[in-house]
């Protein structure tokens, strides 16, 4: 090594991972390189996309290629590309020094049971040259530098050197493998074709392979001595050639071998692809592993022309909902020039799972960054992309088990679309899945929901809430099950504001049943005995509202609940109780929305339940009894629980429970503890009734 090498360590993960590259058995190694090729791939674009602005970014070298040059004697395979380049700080950065996400990911995937053919997708894709090197050098050229050599054999390091040797290259990349011994395979010509065939198909730039070939040679015998040298002679027998003095010869040549003359697949006849093709085009488009879910390949044509290729993955990416990640998802073409592959103007954010490729007739081709977003033809192209994608979500619903596999993997991403894409809300509302109280373990949506509604219903009814378990039984269901009305159980925390932005579907409200101003569709005779409850409830109504204060806003007689003694219900458009407690979950919210988005809440009593009859007797017979409001207290924290909500005073209500689970075990109290119920007027237990906890209290 030179003695103007400079060191640099690994970044720690780095090093683990290339620990975990080298020792792993695994034996589809050939993935290597598609991960190089597409690297030097993704070199080519960036220098092309320069040049789009500054012609001159060229000037060093104007052809763009991809060269594979295998050498037997050195048993070393290079793989150049006349891209970007890398500068030396490039080098430094990109190739050891600096974490990527993707590292850690990776790593926790594989040891998960992930694939290493994965790699591409985590964004460490150069480090698999290490499955088939045991030394690896990159030697880059960038405009701005001058030629430098990384090289590394792992082992937690790698060097830099400025390259005074030999500066062969104008402009790019070289990535020189010294492959291990079991590896040579990587020098034949044949396999690395098949390699090429299989998995770099679709790179959109020339990938040349320097083959050797026997050519044969016409010469006359004077020429002999020199031929002889480096090549076979053969005495040709015909008697004719003998007399001219002249032989064939054969002689080994270099020559270049362009591997992919495909012409780009989204100007092809959609009914010449196969799916295969398609398959394989999706892979070589996102590093994905797997096979699409779904496809939709048009063009448009008329005022404006572009033709596209959109595919759904089969699963999400980890990192789908990572913050500030440069998303790579539909590469913007303008007439077969590469322009860009995160084109965020080409598609909303909430599809941003969608890949694929879009190429435009009509854009100009140095279109900037800038000028994107103004642009008007990038608009409406937009919105032709976005029905396509509706048009394929629907096509995946036809088959159930292909959109439960959509659904798993983006249904957030719809409830997003929900609340973001007001233009195509009601369409994205027919992707939404629930689970509901007549659903079972399965999903329903909303047009089978609707189908389902016994003769009466008016609303769609939806209760959200922590987890299924949390609100399956939840007191908000009694009346509505008893009636047969299905409830849409909302148990993601997206769901609420994706159900609030919603309204309605297909003319029906959707009413949440922990809210305020729940209209049961009743009967009249049903209507007017509540009435009258109303009225013979006022009384208890009242004591409870003056014992519990501020605590509540109305209390009242309700209509929803059948088994359990009251609830709490919110304000129609303040947050309900899900919504307060995905609210206090954000550390960093703005609290001045809180004081008056904060449930308000009403305390709904339930006349039929007996607690609530008793009550109301005690209160006929004396206003201030004692014992009113400290059980009011026990209800109210209780009702807090069964709605949703978590305890203001969790130690005081503990306390109220332990005294009644004394009472109840007939342990002694102390002399100091006040009992909770101090009654001195206390009615003998009605007759028939057992004798429960509540009752000894008494
Ligand atoms: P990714 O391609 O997902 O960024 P890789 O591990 O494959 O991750 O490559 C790491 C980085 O190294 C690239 O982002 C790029 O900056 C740099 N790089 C690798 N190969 C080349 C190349 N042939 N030309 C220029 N830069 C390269
Ligand atoms: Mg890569």
């Amino acid at each position: 090594m030179s003695s103007e090498s400079e060191s640099f360590g690994f970044q720690a993960e780095i090093s683990q991972l290339l620990d975990l590259i080298i020792n792993t058995f695994y034996s589809n190694k050939e993935i290597f390189l598609r991960e190089i090729i597409s690297n030097a791939s993704d070199a080519l674009d960036k220098i092309r996309y320069q040049s789009l602005t500054d012609p001159s970014a060229l000037e060093a070298e104007k052809d763009l290629y991809i060269r594979l040059i295998p050498d037997k004697e050195n048993k070393t395979l290079s793989i150049r590309d006349t891209g970007i380049g890398m500068t030396k700080a490039d080098m430094v950065n990109n190739l050891g020094t600096i974490a990527k996400s993707g590292t850690k990911g990776f790593m926790e995937a594989l040891s998960s049971g992930a694939d290493i053919s994965m790699i591409g997708q985590f964004g460490v894709g150069f480090y698999s040259a290490y499955l088939v090197a045991e030394r690896v050098q990159v030697i880059s050229k960038h405009n701005d530098d001058e030629q430098y050599i990384w090289e590394s054999a792992a082992g937690g390091t790698f060097t830099i050197t400025l390259d005074k040797v030999n500066p062969s290259l104008n402009r790019g990349t070289e990535i020189r493998l010294y492959l291990k011994e079991d590896q040579l395979e990587y020098l034949e010509e044949k396999r690395l074709k098949e390699v090429v065939k299989k998995h770099s198909e679709f790179i959109s730039y020339p990938i040349q392979l320097i083959v050797t070939k026997e050519v044969e040679k016409v010469c006359s015998i004077d020429d002999e001595e020199e031929e002889k040298e480096d090549s076979k002679i053969e005495e040709v027998e015909d008697e004719e050639e003998k007399k001219k003095k002249t032989k064939k010869v054969k002689e080994v040549q270099q020559q270049t071998e362009e591997l992919n003359k495909t012409k780009p697949i989204w100007t092809r006849n959609p009914s010449d692809i196969t799916s295969e093709e398609y398959g394989a085009f999706y892979k070589s488009l996102t590093n994905d592993w797997e096979d699409h879910l779904a496809v939709k390949h048009f063009s448009v044509e008329g005022q404006l022309e572009f033709k596209a290729i959109l595919y759904v993955p089969k699963r999400a990416p980890f990192d789908l909902f990572e913050q500030k990640k440069k998303r790579n998802n539909i590469k913007l073409y303008v007439r077969r020039v590469f322009i860009m592959d995160d084109c965020e103007e080409l598609i909303p954010e909430y599809l941003n799972f969608i890949k694929g490729i879009v190429d435009s007739e009509d854009l100009p081709l140095n279109i900037s960054r800038e000028t994107l977003q103004q642009n008007k033809i990038l608009k409406v192209i937009r919105k032709h992309v976005v029905k396509k994608c509706m048009d394929l979500f629907t096509e995946i619903a036809e088959d159930k088990d292909n959109f439960n596999k959509f659904w798993e993997a983006f249904g957030k991403n719809i409830k997003l679309g929900i609340h973001e894409d007001a233009q195509n809300r009601s369409k994205l509302a027919e992707f939404l899945r629930f689970h509901s109280t007549k659903s079972g373990d399965e999903l329903t949506s909303l047009k089978d929901y609707i189908t389902r509604m016994p003769e009466g219903q008016k609303n769609i009814y939806y209760l959200t809430g922590e987890s299924l378990a949390a609100v399956r039984d939840s007191p908000f269901l009694e009346v509505l099950k008893r009636k047969g009305f299905e409830v849409l159980l909302l148990v993601d925390p997206i769901d609420e504001y994706a159900v609030t932005q919603l309204k309605e579907f297909e003319g029906k409200t959707l009413a949440s049943v922990s809210k305020e101003g729940l209209e049961l569709e009743e009967t009249e005779d049903e209507k007017k005995a509540r009435e009258e409850e109303a009225k013979s409830f006022e009384d208890l109504c009242k004591v409870i509202k003056d014992a519990l204060g501020e605590k509540v806003e109305k209390v009242t007689i309700s209509n929803r609940i059948a088994d359990s003694p009251c609830v709490l219900v919110t304000g129609q458009f303040g947050w309900s109780s899900n919504m307060e407690r995905i609210m206090k979950a954000q550390a960093l919210r703005d609290t001045s929305m809180s004081s008056y988005m904060a449930s308000k809440k009403t305390l709904e009593l339930n006349p039929k339940h007996a607690i609530v009859k008793e009550l109301r007797r005690k209160v006929s017979e004396d206003k201030a009894d004692k014992s009113v409001r400290d059980l009011t207290y026990l209800l109210y924290e209780t009702a807090l629980l069964t709605s949703g909500f978590s305890l203001e005073e969790p130690t005081s209500f503990a306390k109220r429970i332990y005294r009644m689970i004394s009472l109840g075990l007939d342990v002694d109290e102390d002399e100091d503890v006040e009992p909770i119920v101090q009654d001195d007027a206390a009615p003998p237990p009605v007759e028939g009734e057992s004798s429960s906890a509540m009752e000894e209290i008494d």
